[in-house]
């Protein structure tokens, strides 16, 4: 069995290495996410603030036109005006001039609104666009350091997979599916040594005595009866 468990330990030493090449990766694939979603939300602001833009100067064109019309009225009203016969009519003239003043009021306020919109909406285009090329400076950084990143743990990744499967051909099988099905329940260790003498090196568990010593003793398959992973001796020196 001595042989089997070296040939175990190699094999979680193997399996340590996939784990630290996806820990490497570090945070690159979160931000990379981060900016993709940035870039995204920017799209849909930039679409957003031109739809608006479009409404705007589409309500300013016909805001304009309703300015020169009431004029137009307004200055015929005034013609009317000086040449009424009655009081009624001279009345019903100016009542006229009076609600055409107030729409053209109106009009005027309301294009004073769309202008301002007009104007912080050209304002937030500007700092749309900005913000977008420093984002597509950022992507093309990051895609570049994840795409580096990416190739030499693809290249590693293939080494290590090579390494894992000579090793395998090795290993009885039932011990190899034993190991695997502990491993990937228990964060990935599968062995693990004897801790201070006294403790399994995976749970923590306190071993009696005589478990210690056979682990030690390296004749059978001794397992953590507490989290089942496979123990070996403190004695070796494996640095799991
Ligand atoms: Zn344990």
């Amino acid at each position: 069995m001595k042989k089997e468990l070296l040939l175990l330990i190699d094999l979680q030493k193997i399996d340590n290495q996939f784990r630290d090449v996806e820990i490497s990766k570090g945070t690159l694939p979160q931000e990379l996410e981060r900016l993709q979603q940035e870039e995204r939300d920017q799209t849909t602001l930039r679409e957003q603030s031109q739809t608006r833009l479009k409404e705007l100067e589409l309500e300013l064109r016909k805001r304009d036109k309703r300015h020169d019309e009431l004029k137009l009225k307004l200055a015929d009203l005034q013609k009317r005006l000086f040449s009424t016969q009655t009081n009624q009519e001279y009345e019903l003239v100016t009542k006229e001039i009076e609600f055409h003043q107030d729409a053209l009021l109106e009009n005027e306020q309301s294009m004073q609104t769309a202008l301002e919109q007009q104007e912080e909406l050209q304002g937030r285009m500007s700092d749309i666009a900005d913000r977008a090329v420093r984002l597509t400076e950022s992507l093309e950084k990051l895609r570049g350091q994840y795409a580096e990143h990416s190739s030499a743990s693809a290249v590693r990744i293939t080494d290590l997979e090579g390494q894992r499967e000579d090793l395998c051909a090795s290993i009885p099988k039932p011990l190899l599916s034993h190991y695997d099905r502990i491993r990937k329940a228990k964060d990935g260790r599968g062995v693990v040594s004897v801790y201070r003498s006294s403790s399994c090196g995976g749970c923590f568990q306190a071993l009696p005595p005589q478990k210690i010593n056979k682990v030690r003793q390296m004749d059978d398959l001794v397992l953590c009866e507490i989290c089942g992973r496979i123990l070996i001796s403190d004695t070796l020196d494996a640095n799991l």
